[in-house]
């Protein structure tokens, strides 16, 4: 399809047109691990490179051929690379970029995966990862040189929705022709377009909004197709391909990525405002607040602000406890991006282990509870709260 159609028309459409076999509305899994084919002349067709051709599901495979040309669209990019989780993505795309002896500049706080493979992983691999605060930016200039391969971001952070500057990312990295990739799994290609403020890649977890249902695993690499060729190779050799099924899920999640977003965005917008005049909450996190310190700046990059909300409670975990054990409608789990809301305490999850000092620098309490809006009546969401904060 055209990429001239707005949205919601290409997360329906586009990549569907060219495997439909007659009479199929919707694309079919091919749930097979290799290819036949007719003769040796075939084979060697494919070796050359007709897209028309696969051999082995690791290697290509039509389903996932078709996921991988709608999240190119959404997102504006030349090409895409569907893998096996958020965090293929991620690691597939650095160590295509990224050698031993040459390094890496990423933004901290990121997801807690994510922090872990570059700072542990890495360091194994003699990748260097310098880590800086995106509230303080342009310290990053005294870290770029000639070895450096990649800067990273993710902007919303987890878990308080944190928001970097991505043009003001560009504008540094430029400077010494050092790619971007930007995570933009919290916001959504609806909330934001990374690669349009400049940015050369995005990342997500497909797992998350993508997918959309709580019913998958599965990462993307959007990018130049130069880029995403190369990644294919790392990806083929490291293993990480996607399953068809899985690329199928997030096929039918991504149709309706508009209308569950759109929801999100008006529920979390709503429970952030609930949550700020409560007087049992002492901070609420979200960019979408005009209170917000970050709203103008949120304002500039992103159209929606997404359905993740952080707020804290007076009493520490004690009291953030009693919240979510009160919680009916939010069910008191991890992840996010789903049709149903969830809820769950950063220091027993994704900052679990940290020390006082590693909290302290992600600005996470005791007292936090990170909620992950879904798709219900936001009536019933606010009065889900409202019963749940009465517990403290
Ligand atoms: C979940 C998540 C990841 C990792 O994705 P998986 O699909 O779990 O591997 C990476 N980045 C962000 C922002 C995430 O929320």
């Amino acid at each position: 399809m055209e990429r001239k159609y707005r949205l919601s028309t290409l997360a329906i459409h586009a990549g569907e047109e060219e495997f439909s076999p007659p009479g199929a509305v919707t694309t079919p899994i091919y749930q097979t691990s290799t290819f036949a084919f007719r003769n040796t002349a075939e084979v060697i067709e494919y070796q050359k490179g007709d897209p028309s051709k696969y051999l082995y599901t690791r290697y290509g495979n039509p389903t996932v051929a078709v996921v991988e040309k709608k999240m190119a669209a959404l997102e504006g990019g030349e090409a895409a690379l569907v893998v096996s989780s958020g965090m293929a993505a991620v690691s597939t795309l650095a160590l295509t970029l990224a050698s031993s002896g040459e390094e890496i500049i990423s933004t901290e706080p990121v997801y807690g995966g994510t922090f872990h493979l570059f700072k542990d992983t890495f360091a194994r691999l003699g990748i260097k990862v310098h880590f800086v605060d995106p509230g303080r930016i342009d310290e990053a200039k005294g870290l770029l040189n000639d070895n450096t391969r990649l800067f990273f971001c993710e902007t919303p952070t987890n878990p308080n929705l944190k928001v970097a500057d991505i043009r003001r990312i560009v504008e540094i990295a430029r400077e010494s022709e050092v790619p971007v990739a930007i995570d933009n799994t919290f916001a959504t290609p609806y909330n934001q377009s990374p690669l349009s403020l400049g940015a050369d890649f995005v990342v997500h977890s497909g797992t998350k909004y993508l997918g959309g249902h709580s019913d998958l695993v599965a990462g993307v690499i959007v990018g130049p197709k130069k880029v995403t060729d190369r990644a294919i190779e790392t990806m083929k050799m490291m293993g990480g391909c996607i399953d068809p099924f899985g690329a199928f899920l997030l096929l039918r999640g991504l149709k309706t990525l508009a209308v569950r977003v759109d929801r999100q965005n008006k529920n979390g917008m709503k429970v952030a405002e609930f949550l700020s005049a409560h007087d049992k909450v002492s901070r609420v996190f979200y960019p979408g607040l005009t209170g917000s310190a970050q709203h103008d700046l949120a304002k500039s990059q992103m159209r929606g602000f997404g359905g993740m909300v952080c707020f804290e409670v007076r009493g520490g975990l004690e009291s953030a406890g009693k919240v979510a054990d009160s919680l009916k409608v939010f069910i008191n789990a991890t992840s996010l991006g789903g049709v149903e809301s969830l809820a769950c305490l950063p220091v027993l999850t994704s900052h679990w282990g940290f020390d006082e000092e590693e909290l302290k620098r992600a600005d996470v309490t005791p007292g936090m509870v990170r909620l992950s809006c879904g798709i219900e009546d936001e009536q019933d969401l606010l009065e889900d709260l409202e019963q749940a904060l009465k517990n403290i």
